[in-house]
């Protein structure tokens, strides 16, 4: 045989053995590296199945791994040495008195049952959730937000560890496109990258929400097309497509976690984060319309309310306070016009388009009450009030922004997947953002949409393991 041909049927035998390659098989199909999938993975390996999981970029993570890491847990191992009396009864009151009993009282229950273990859990993993660092979050006098200074990041971390020392297979560059069925019941994966094909007794959807897709927005958020998305680019709804492509329920639709940005500096920056210091805002009108101390998806949703756009007023102070590392930021912002300035609160009115008088009374009233530390308008903590009496002036625009999506899959207590029939698609679980009826409309405390993830993802993974005989 010539030697070009030996060269074409060699490379005809790797082709072959490379799709061969592409097909694999186990227990537990797990789609989406976030929060909810690693922890999916995890429950079902320390349950004895083999999960391969798919990532469809390049790094694992999702809207987790950008997060805060906050959780919600009430009474927690946490809480009990900080001395903080919580309970229960409490999370889930607060949780339905917050979606305005439109979420599904039976998850919501299910979420609040196991907090307490979950952050436990991810103690264990390697988590730092610390006493010193308890937190309020939402409107809630009670401290139940976890935080830990890694954030998001030493989530995934942790998580990851966790996965790979059980050994899950985790496929990245790898995108799940099409769930496929036998009879009815859901038996595997289609794929794009590390495999074309993986097939298992369960497949557990874990695929996020769809703040990176605007169409979806569109569609199912309809209130908030023009809020800037704060995500990472693989949340695009596909787990919900592919399960409405086999006849899946959804609900809880209409709703974003609230937050506020400056636009076009990346989130987290100097600038960015000017915008959500507690000074004073004003509408287009020149007039506060919100305590800037309030909890943010509050205040986002008062944003909501005022156009989508609000200024930030800041006096020469604030921008001293900035020190030397921001000054470059702060100085290009200026330049760009981004922030505008004026000699007097009036001319800086004018840069901004808003009524020089309106502007100038509402100062003038701020500086009046935050010099008296009471603040009549909106009764704001009085420590958080300073006067702004040092020119120049300045002026920042903030707009509502939002840190994913609310709403997407039915699921059961069992994380099943729940058909327009009313009946679960067997073999199909999800868990995490891409499912709906955690939340009601209003997002309700920061550190709900991780404690979510993590208990379903828990719990899917559990219920799939338990179909491996
Ligand atoms: C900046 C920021 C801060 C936040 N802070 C907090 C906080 O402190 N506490 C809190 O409770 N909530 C917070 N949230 C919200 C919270 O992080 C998310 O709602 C939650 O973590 C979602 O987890 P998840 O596992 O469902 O999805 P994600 O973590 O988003 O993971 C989904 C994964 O699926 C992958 N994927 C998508 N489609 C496919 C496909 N077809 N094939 C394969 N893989 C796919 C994605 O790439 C992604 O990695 C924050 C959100 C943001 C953006």
């Amino acid at each position: 045989m010539k030697k070009w041909m030996l060269i074409l049927l060699a490379m005809w035998l790797c082709g072959v053995s490379a799709v061969w390659a592409q097909s694999l098989e186990c227990d537990v199909v797990v789609i989406g590296g976030g929060g909810a999938g690693l922890s999916a993975a995890i429950e079902a390996a320390d349950r004895g199945a083999k999960v391969i999981l798919l990532e469809k970029m390049a790094f694992l993570g999702g809207e987790t791994g950008i997060s805060g890491g906050t959780i919600q847990g009430a009474e927690t191992v946490v809480q009990s040495k900080a001395g903080v009396a919580d309970s229960r009864r409490d999370l889930f009151r607060y949780w339905m008195e917050a979606g305005h009993y439109k979420n599904d009282p039976e998850l919501v229950r299910a979420v609040v049952d196991m907090s307490a273990a979950n952050v436990e859990w991810l103690m264990k993993l390697g988590v730092a959730y610390e006493p010193r660092n308890l937190g309020l979050g939402g409107w809630t006098p009670v401290p139940r937000a976890h935080r830990t200074p890694g954030g998001g990041a030493e989530l995934i971390k942790a998580l990851e560890k966790a996965a790979r020392d059980r050994g899950v297979t985790i496929l990245l560059g790898t995108k799940a496109t099409e769930l496929v069925s036998e009879n009815g019941r859901v038996v595997g994966v289609r794929a794009e990258g590390k495999a074309s094909l993986v097939k298992g007794k369960a497949v557990i959807i874990a695929t996020g929400g769809f703040a990176a897709n605007p169409e979806m927005v569109k569609q199912y958020a309809p209130d908030y097309v023009d809020s800037l998305p704060i995500t990472t680019p693989g949340i695009t709804g596909d787990g919900i497509r592919m399960a409405q492509a086999l006849g899946a329920k959804t609900r809880g639709f209409g709703g974003v976690i609230g937050f506020r940005k400056v636009k076009d500096v990346p989130y987290g920056s100097t600038i960015d984060g000017l915008g959500r210091q507690v000074i004073m805002y004003v509408n287009k009108a020149g007039k506060r319309f919100v305590d800037e101390n309030a909890y943010y998806a509050l205040i986002a949703e008062a944003i909501h309310n005022q156009g989508g756009v609000v200024y930030q007023i800041f006096d020469e102070k604030k921008r001293e306070a900035l020190g030397s590392a921001g000054q470059k930021d702060f100085d290009e912002a200026l330049a760009s016009g981004l922030i505008k300035q004026g000699a007097t609160i009036e001319e800086l009115a004018t840069q901004l388009g808003i009524p020089p008088e309106a502007l100038a009374s509402t100062l003038a009233e701020f500086n009046g009450n935050a010099a008296k530390g009471h603040d009549p308008v909106f009764w704001r903590d009085a420590a958080t009030l300073v006067p702004l009496t040092t020119p120049p002036y300045y002026g920042l625009p903030v707009f509502h922004a939002n840190l994913g999506t609310l709403g997407g899959l039915v699921i059961n207590t069992d994380a099943q997947v729940i058909h327009t029939s009313g009946e679960a698609i067997p073999g199909l679980y999800a868990a995490g953002s891409v499912t709906g009826g955690f939340f009601g409309d209003v997002y309700p405390a920061g550190g709900s949409a991780v404690a979510m993830a993590v208990a379903t993802g828990r719990i899917a993974g559990a219920n799939a393991a338990s179909l491996v005989k």
